[in-house]
């Protein structure tokens, strides 16, 4: 049983953080059953996310119906109906849970003195004193037999002669229980060494039960900290280096493109063969254009297509994603024949995320990560009307979660027809032709300067990024090319990262949106504008278009931060691990530390 409350206090939603592109909770569910030493492996959780989660993975999740104080008093409310001998419990946080551990603890109700024992927990040795006065880490002492004498925050024993040998043994959170045990806990009430230690285990000692420990050398790592993610994160990369599968990236494309001035009026024959009986097209545009009729006119909508207006005013949400998918499934009762996204990054986004939303369950932010999404979406088209975020040929669609920004990255994402017209560019006011431009030019410099670079993405990224400067810096083009130019410059930035990565500036700029809620392109100039230390050409570079084109960028936005604000902005951009391994490499915690990161913050 893997108890899983949402709310950890320490580390709030730590068990939905993403883990290699699967929340932790998944992970940890993963490594129990494929122990394959169980009958049967739970988790039972207060949360409908964590639930949905696990069922969506094909795992077996319990709701909880009652508050509990403890993981042991979660799991006794579910095991108290079940016909088991022996429940293990099996903390949620331990996404690397060995077979090896929970083998041990098993193997103490093998032993002769099988019959004494009540529970069976597990401890690893440990030397550094840090650790041992880390009030934290929960220290135990054992009699001859390993019967557990105490369990306590402070050190224990205490180490009066320091030259008496003694061995400190931290306690790991992974019991195995006698059924009767288990439920005499949940019956039994709280004591005075368990209220003020914290320490579950103490309410057996108080009433007298046997803990037996076993002794284990894995260490493993528990998600307590944003940092602990960090590092279980570059755990996996190294298991996951070994398999040669994960080597190369076997990403798709976008099957069909067409590129024009004009080309936008061929859309009905683009449609016309993918129109099925009854089933509308669903058009899903910026409100930006919602009083231009001469535009929308030209749409023309047939039989029960849909046109929806959406606004791109914030940064596109799951609930906003899981909103429009109800309307559409509340009103048809026959899937769509296609989605098609009429706007900037945002409405390209959405697009792509309602498409896969309708041909798979549950909520959007079930499928942020890499890879989670089962069923191949529906048809899907992408017209975009501004350019530079290159969301029109990504493999991502980027989404504010309820507790992450991350993108559904999967192979279904991709649209199936890309329509590029760059006269549908021609209304965008300045301010945001830059900062929308200026995201293609900074996925270029980070995917040029980072250390994921290859011969494919530098062969895209050095196109988009002259056609950048030839539009942003020598401005020697027309307004007509320097549409179209820009519109390729969006794909080839696009593409580059495809098979690398962006850098420091998303990374910081994901932070600063998650938290103040600003909107993606100009974030990254905000960000930019102070990274000459990472970046050092190319923010000069990117000063003097600023200057040139006589763009305000903000000033001070970290200014009022409260500290709690800081912190999280800084968990955010931290926990974009690939983004940092890409333009620092692996040694890049000992550049980007927090106290650095505050600093930048503070300088925007
Ligand atoms: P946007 O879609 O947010 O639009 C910006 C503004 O421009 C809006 O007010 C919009 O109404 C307006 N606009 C759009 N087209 C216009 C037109 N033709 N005339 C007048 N006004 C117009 O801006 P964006 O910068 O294109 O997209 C940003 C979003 O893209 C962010 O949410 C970001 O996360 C996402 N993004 C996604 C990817 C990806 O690979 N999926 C990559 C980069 C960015
Ligand atoms: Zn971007």
């Amino acid at each position: 049983m893997i108890p899983a409350r949402y709310g950890a206090s320490r580390f709030p939603g730590k068990l939905m953080q993403d883990l290699g592109g699967k929340p932790v909770i998944v992970r940890t569910y993963e490594a129990a059953k494929n122990t394959q030493l169980f009958d049967e492996v739970y988790v039972v959780t207060d949360s409908d996310v964590i639930f949905n989660e696990i069922e969506i993975n094909g795992g077996k999740a319990i709701m909880s119906i009652k508050a509990h104080e403890s993981g042991s008093d979660r799991i006794a409310e579910a095991v108290e109906n079940m016909d088991v001998d022996i429940v293990v419990n099996v903390q949620g946080d331990e996404p690397f849970t060995s077979k090896k551990g929970l083998q041990e603890v098993l193997e103490v109700f093998n032993g002769d003195d099988a019959d004494k024992i009540d529970l069976a927990s597990l401890m690893t040795e440990i030397e550094d004193w840090k650790e041992i006065s880390d009030p934290n880490c929960v220290k135990v002492i054992i009699d001859q037999d390993n019967f557990a004498l105490y369990f306590s925050r402070s050190p224990i024993p205490y180490p009066r002669d320091k030259n008496a040998t003694v061995n400190y043994y931290k306690h790991k959170g992974i019991y195995a229980f006698r059924k009767e045990a288990l439920m005499d806990f949940y019956r039994l009430p709280m004591q005075s060494l368990e209220a003020v230690e914290k320490i579950e285990c103490l309410r057996y000692l108080e009433y007298g039960k046997k803990i037996k420990m076993a002794v284990t050398k894995t260490q493993g790592v528990e998600i307590d900290t944003p940092e602990d993610l960090v590092e279980a994160n570059k755990m996996l990369k190294k298991e996951q280096k070994s398999t040669v599968n994960n080597k190369f990236k076997n990403f798709p494309m976008v099957p069909k493109v067409v590129f024009g001035s004009g080309c936008f009026d061929q859309l009905p024959d683009i449609l016309a063969p993918q129109r099925q009986k009854n089933a509308p097209f669903i058009f899903l545009v910026d409100d930006v254009f919602k009083n231009d009729t001469s535009f929308i006119d030209r749409i023309k909508l047939r039989f029960n297509d849909k046109l929806i207006f959406i606004s791109a005013e914030e940064e596109p949400k799951t609930s906003q994603v899981d909103q429009i998918v109800k309307e559409i499934t509340s009103e048809f009762t026959k899937k769509p024949s296609g989605i098609i996204g009429i706007g900037g990054g945002t409405l390209m986004d959405i697009a792509k995320a309602v498409s896969i939303m309708l041909t798979n369950q549950g909520s959007a932010a079930d499928y942020q990560g890499w890879d989670l999404v089962k069923n191949k979406a529906v048809y899907h088209v992408g017209i975009p009307t501004i350019s530079g975020t290159g969301a029109e040929v990504s493999r991502t669609t980027v989404l504010s979660g309820p507790i992450r920004k991350l993108g559904i990255n999967s192979d279904y994402t991709p649209f199936d027809q890309v329509v590029l017209d760059p006269q549908l560019t021609k209304g965008v006011p300045k301010n945001q032709w830059f900062y929308t431009g200026m995201d293609c030019f900074i996925h270029c410099v980070e995917s040029l300067n980072g250390t994921f670079i290859n011969a494919f993405s530098q062969s895209y990224g050095e196109k988009a990024y002259d056609l950048c400067k030839e539009i942003f810096v020598d401005q020697t083009v027309s307004d007509e090319e320097s549409r179209a130019k820009l519109m390729m410059a969006s794909w080839h930035g696009g593409m580059s990262i495809a098979y690398s990565q962006v850098g420091v500036a998303h990374a910081m700029s994901y932070g600063l949106s998650y938290v103040l809620g600003t909107k993606h392109g100009i974030g990254n100039c905000i960000v930019f504008n102070q990274l000459e230390e990472f970046y050092p050409k190319d923010v000069v570079l990117f000063k003097e278009m600023v200057k040139s084109h006589k763009i305000e960028i903000p000033k001070d936005v970290c200014a009022n931060l409260t500290e709690k604000q800081m912190d999280k902005m800084i968990d955010i951009a931290l926990s974009l691990v690939p983004l940092w391994e890409n333009a620092l490499g692996e040694k890049w915690e000992s550049i980007m530390t927090r106290t650095k990161l505050k600093e930048l913050y503070l300088k925007m």
